[in-house]
């Protein structure tokens, strides 16, 4: 059982554990936005759990989401920093519905947007968005309810906001406060950066006294200070979440047949939405027929389709019309579906920040999902090489960042802990029984202690001036080129490990170097021995040193747990729920959702139908217990959901009202 971690970071902040009504679809999701919703003001968390169950059936608060939710309610600007899957949108959703006035976000992309005003309306909220996808008499209708009072939540694309008539239309009404989603974009040390962002900086002079609160998942300190500069924001509060996701399982291989590698993975999840990414097009277009071949429902997407194509296998990927998207990185940043239950790494992605974001996309609901990274020696090149190509100033950071990546594939410690530990946090347990090393899927060697001095004494006989690569093959008793010109293969330690292939050297290299046994230093990363290695040679250490283990690609990724509303308490995501129930209930999600064209995570999450069809209820009121159903929710699907839960109950003699 894991605790949510500590965090350790300047800016800290204390760290919480967190019926069918006879109307059809369109006008039911036409008339929540134009009902007016009348709260009063709220002051305290009295009120916002109110909230929070009656519009999106939470009783909880995940970590931060009342600290950040507070800051919005006192008015002060705030920037809230919380991993894909903190629950960032209901930091500002639940305040905007208890202040008066309408809330402004400033989003990037009009699919976030759409998707965001889509969830927010099924839950019975008033709001909406304007972007150029939308027609003048919407705008229109749009301007009219802003004007009557009737709108709690209006997105805008900063590009838009910034606009004299917006400025002025906006300058006109009465409006609580600014939201500024993926707030990373404003800054040029991001992963993101979007110059229409910078912009935004004009918001506190244009609008004194209204306060600004931003939300961004990236975890650099620099773009957090950037974040607050160019906003000129006042004395904000700093609210820095754990950057772990507990409820994911990271898995690590060598890419060996690849395309098996990856069947097994995606048959893991049968019916289940996952993402295959990899480096370059070409394998994008090979991966994705391979698969198709093999009788998946797979699409591709990269830069090489046309804005139409992508367009389309984005939508239907997001439907539920095909099960799995493989793409190139440009593939996700405007994507919220909460159930992608896998993400493949087809090969090394170039940093550990892109592999947190990428990877980060699986399992947004909070329940269990899997990261699965494949990679060669291949893919480090292929990098490498393009970074060589790019712009002289990006280079330096470009490759430790690289390196980092290289050596957290290789290495075996705790994937977790890897992680959290990159941006500078720690993981409160030894043991994350989240990923392949925790959970006992790599083998330990033999005699490592061995393995370990020969490795070691190697390094020496090299007189510390050589890679890991280098190394491994001095070890595996190549003939190659250079090794023969620097005679190095007269050494003694030449081929002392020629019954094992180079790979697994390599994997062993940076096991060493993980354990502090070894060091890299230089521009060259060059080996050099510590003074534990020196132990190590005197047999006074012992390293530990792992291989895969046979068993564990085969196996369901049935360890991973789910984290119960961010309490820390480990929930097994799947205990005592019915899945035949669970399977129809998501036939009947999936119905809905074709009905009202809204993706079918936005009509219920995973994790609600899950509670569902392990709760059964029987009435209306006990439908309100399940986790992720409101009021909109129950009115509009309640009487449905109940003759479904019934009937199955009743044809297989199964118990309802179960209350966990
Ligand atoms: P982020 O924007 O940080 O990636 P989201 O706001 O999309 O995260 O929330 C991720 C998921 O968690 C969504 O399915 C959301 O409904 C759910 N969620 C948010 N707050 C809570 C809560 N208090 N209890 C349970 N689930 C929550």
């Amino acid at each position: 059982m894991r605790t949510r971690d500590a965090v350790n970071c300047d800016f800290i902040c204390r760290f919480y554990d967190k019926g069918n009504c006879g109307v059809s679809p369109p006008e039911r999701i036409q008339d929540a936005a134009m009902q007016p919703d009348a709260h009063p003001p709220i002051r305290g968390r009295h009120e916002l759990l109110p909230v929070l169950q009656k519009y999106w059936g939470y009783g909880e608060f995940l970590p931060l989401q009342e600290e950040a939710m507070r800051c919005v309610l006192a008015e002060r600007d705030s920037v809230v920093v919380l991993p894909t899957g903190g629950g960032k949108s209901l930091c500002f959703q639940a305040p905007a519905m208890c202040r008066e006035g309408v809330a402004i976000v400033v989003s990037p992309l009009i699919s976030l947007m759409k998707d965001q005003v889509d969830a927010l309306r099924n839950c019975g909220i008033p709001a909406a968005a304007i972007h150029s996808m939308i027609g003048p008499s919407e705008k229109q209708r749009v301007v009219d309810d802003v004007h009557a009072g009737r709108l709690r939540l209006l997105y805008v694309a900063p590009e838009r906001l910034l606009r004299e008539r917006t400025f002025e239309f906006l300058q006109r009404i009465q409006l609580s406060f600014f939201a500024i989603d993926e707030a990373h974009c404003i800054s040029a040390w991001g992963h993101d950066f979007r110059p229409e962002y910078r912009e935004l900086s004009m918001l506190k002079e244009a609008f004194p006294g209204k306060d600004i609160h931003a939300y961004t998942a990236t975890a650099s300190v620099q773009v957090r200070q950037d974040i607050v500069e160019q906003l000129g924001l006042v004395q904000p509060r700093m609210l820095v979440g754990s950057f772990d996701r507990p409820n994911l399982v990271y898995k690590v291989q060598r890419r060996g047949s690849g395309l098996e590698q990856i069947r097994l993975c995606v048959e893991r999840h049968p019916g289940e939405s996952g993402i295959v990414y990899c480096i370059a097009r070409k394998d994008v277009d090979r991966l994705c027929q391979a698969l198709t071949d093999l009788g998946y429902r797979a699409l591709p997407y990269h830069a090489g389709l046309s804005d139409q194509q992508r367009q389309r296998h984005q939508d239907a990927f997001i439907a539920e019309q095909a099960d799995v998207i493989v793409a190139t990185v440009a593939f996700g940043m405007g994507i919220d579906k909460s159930n992608v239950r896998y993400v493949i790494h087809a090969g090394m992605p170039k940093s550990l920040e892109h592999y947190q974001q990428e990877s980060g996309r699986a399992g947004r609901d909070g329940l269990e999902a899997e990261c699965c990274l494949l990679f060669s020696g291949a893919d480090f090149l292929t990098w490498k090489r393009m970074i060589e190509e790019s712009e002289p100033d990006a280079r330096e950071g470009a490759l430790v960042a690289l390196h980092d990546m290289d050596h957290y594939c290789h290495s075996v410690v705790c994937r977790h802990a890897s992680l959290v530990r990159h941006f500078g946090q720690q993981l409160a347990s030894d043991n994350c029984a989240a990923c392949d090393v925790c959970l006992g899927q790599l083998d330990q060697v033999d005699d490592p202690l061995t393995i370990g001095k020969k490795i070691v004494s190697c390094v020496l006989r090299l007189r510390e001036r050589f890679g890991a690569d280098y190394t491994a093959l001095v070890l595996v008793g190549s003939r190659d080129q250079r090794i023969v010109q620097q005679g190095h293969d007269r050494l003694s330690t030449w081929g002392i490990l020629a019954e094992v292939n180079k790979n697994s050297i390599r994997d062993w290299i940076e096991q060493l170097v993980g354990q502090k046994f070894l060091l890299k230093e230089g521009e060259y990363h060059v080996l050099k021995v510590t003074e534990s290695g020196r132990r190590l040679l005197r047999g006074e250490l012992t390293p530990r040193l792992l291989k895969p283990s046979a068993k564990s690609t085969t196996e369901r990724s049935n360890s991973a747990r789910s984290d119960k509303a961010g309490s820390g308490e480990q929930l097994d995501a799947w205990a005592g729920v019915d899945r035949s129930l669970f399977d129809l209930l998501r036939k009947f999600r999936q119905q809905q959702a074709a009905d009202q064209h809204v993706p079918a995570y936005i009509v219920f999450s995973d994790a609600a139908l899950r509670d569902m069809a392990r709760r059964r209820p029987s009435t209306l009121d006990r439908l309100l217990h399940v986790r992720g159903v409101g009021e909109k929710k129950r009115q509009d699907y309640g009487l449905q959901c109940l003759a479904l839960i019934a009937d199955h109950c009743l044809q297989n003699n199964v118990p309802m009202d179960i209350d966990s």
